[in-house]
């Protein structure tokens, strides 16, 4: 009678072949001289679908593998089987549905008494459900940081975003030596709106005339911002003084021709705005701080000066 245990440890090989099978991870071994499956773990027919006698050779693993993994995880495994490392790769499996299913492989190289590999023994893990949660992270991820640069109210990019574009444009204005416009916006007499309308109409009036405005400068490069409260910046690269002007002019036009009812307002029945524009050569001046400033200060200017208008340069 021969003793099929293994003398050093005292272990029955069936011992290991029920662990084996019964893991959810799934173990296979490849012959590296035939290419060929030795062995595969019948838990693969319950992950993939596929009959453990159907995995014959590399190329029926190789052709399992969704197209966009295959030549990236076949090539690695390749090269990292020849120089005798144990590696890992992650992929998508298919299914004989035509469905893809996450498998993270982890490949340990067998080598000879020489040294030269003699298999690749391994375990198929399934990792469909990490791979959904990364997924739904990395989603969750761009999700939050959209709506860390954007107002909740207007939709329009938050303060936040306006202080990074605007500086962003301001280098970029001086590198190439070209001009940057800046124009401001301010709703008039919008705390008697409030008052008048309450808060709620208040805030609806807000988004009525974000989208007012972002209908009005609609441009390659034009962007604009709620710079707080009623207030609203429109920043525009390579614009001169004369253009940035005329937008902020039919900035002021479409809310007029909007014809927003505001009943509590001091100089007429209708809603209007304020806007300070400016124009500035970031390459001959001084800093991006005191041209917003200045350009605050035009805004400031249009309200003294009555309101409902343009103030520029000049
Ligand atoms: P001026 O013509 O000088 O600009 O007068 P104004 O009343 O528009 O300016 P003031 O700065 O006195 O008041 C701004 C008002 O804007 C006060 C505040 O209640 C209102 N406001 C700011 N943010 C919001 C908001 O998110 N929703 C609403 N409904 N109102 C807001
Ligand atoms: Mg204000
Ligand atoms: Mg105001």
């Amino acid at each position: 009678m021969t003793d099929e245990r293994e003398p050093a440890t005292g272990v029955d090989p069936a011992i290991y072949k029920t662990l084996l099978e019964s893991t959810r991870a799934i173990p296979w071994k490849i012959d590296w001289k035939t290419m060929s499956f030795a062995y595969i773990g019948p838990q693969i027919e319950a992950l993939l679908g596929w009959t453990p006698a159907s995995w014959v050779t590399a190329r029926d693993w190789a052709e399992r593998i969704h197209p966009d993994d295959r030549e990236r995880v076949v090539q690695f495994c390749i090269a990292q089987s020849e120089a005798g490392v144990d590696h890992e790769a992650d992929y998508r499996a298919l299914t004989p549905a035509g469905n893809y299913v996450w498998i993270r492989d982890v490949v340990h190289v067998v080598r000879d008494a020489q040294g030269s590999v003699e298999s690749l023994v391994g375990f198929m893990f399934d990792i469909s459900e990490r791979k959904r949660t990364e997924e739904q992270l990395l989603g969750l991820q761009a999700e939050l940081q959209d709506l860390s640069f954007k107002d909740a109210l207007t939709g329009l990019a938050n303060r936040r975003r306006f202080d990074e574009v605007v500086e962003r444009e301001w280098a970029q204005a001086k590198a190439s030596a070209q001009p940057l416009s800046l124009v401001m916006i301010d709703i008039d007499y919008f705390k008697q709106y409030n008052d008048h309308y309450g808060h709620l109409q208040g805030d609806a009036c807000l988004k009525q005339v974000a989208d007012l405005l972002f209908g009005a400068v609609q441009g390659r490069r034009n962007f604009l911002a709620r710079f707080g409260g009623e207030e609203f910046a429109l920043v525009l690269p390579e614009t001169k003084a004369e253009a940035a002007r005329k937008l902020a002019t039919r900035c002021r036009d479409a809310i007029t021709r909007a014809h927003i009812v505001h009943a509590a307002s001091a100089i007429g029945d209708g809603l209007t705005i304020s806007l300070g524009v400016g124009t500035a050569m970031p390459a001959n001046e001084h800093g991006l701080m005191p041209f917003i400033e200045a350009v605050d200060r035009r805004l400031y200017l249009a309200k003294q000066q009555g309101r409902d208008r343009v103030v520029a340069e000049g």
